[in-house]
């Protein structure tokens, strides 16, 4: 598993669809345990830059128009300093500290990206607002959740086909 990972998914699937609204699971305690739950304070401006940082990885997954640029100026600040230690060269993460949880997230968008390409997708129930990592061999898992997406899906789909017949 990549570093930050679970970082990584929490983030991305904090603003799930409800009853067919966008809910956000960064806002009032629901942010602040998130936050500390990986290292964070929780603090506002902490929140803040971990709510931009989600929708700017939502548009480059999606790979949507200025997404890049969005994303770079949000890391601008972060500085990787070498520390040599008996076992090698360590890369040591700098940021201010409310933008560090963001900084990480976004480290780890790129780490998955490296290693497991195309392997970060969104649902592909397009009513849902959730993203998957796909672990499988075969690589063609499609949904955020077997239990939820994966059945409401193929249960439309039997429906469907029921319908055409
Ligand atoms: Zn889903």
């Amino acid at each position: 598993m990549v570093q930050d990972e679970d970082l990584l998914l929490a983030l991305l699937n904090s603003a799930p669809i409800v009853d067919g609204k966008k809910v956000d699971g960064l806002q009032g305690s629901a942010g602040r345990e998130f936050a500390q739950r990986f290292g964070g304070t929780g603090s506002k401006t902490e929140i803040a830059h971990l709510q931009q940082m989600r929708s700017a990885l939502h548009e480059v997954i999606r790979d949507r128009g200025d997404a890049y640029a969005a994303l770079g100026s949000l890391i601008r600040d972060a500085i990787l300093a070498p520390e040599v230690t008996p076992t090698g060269i360590r890369w040591e993460l700098h940021t201010p500290p409310a933008e560090r949880l963001a900084v990480r997230a976004a480290m780890a968008w790129s780490n998955v990206t490296e290693r497991l390409p195309g392997r970060l997708r969104p649902c592909a129930n397009t009513e849902c607002n959730l993203f998957l990592i796909d672990h499988s061999r075969p690589g063609s898992a499609k949904w955020c959740s077997m239990t939820t997406c994966g059945n409401r899906m193929k249960v439309r789909t039997h429906a469907h086909r029921r319908r055409e017949r």
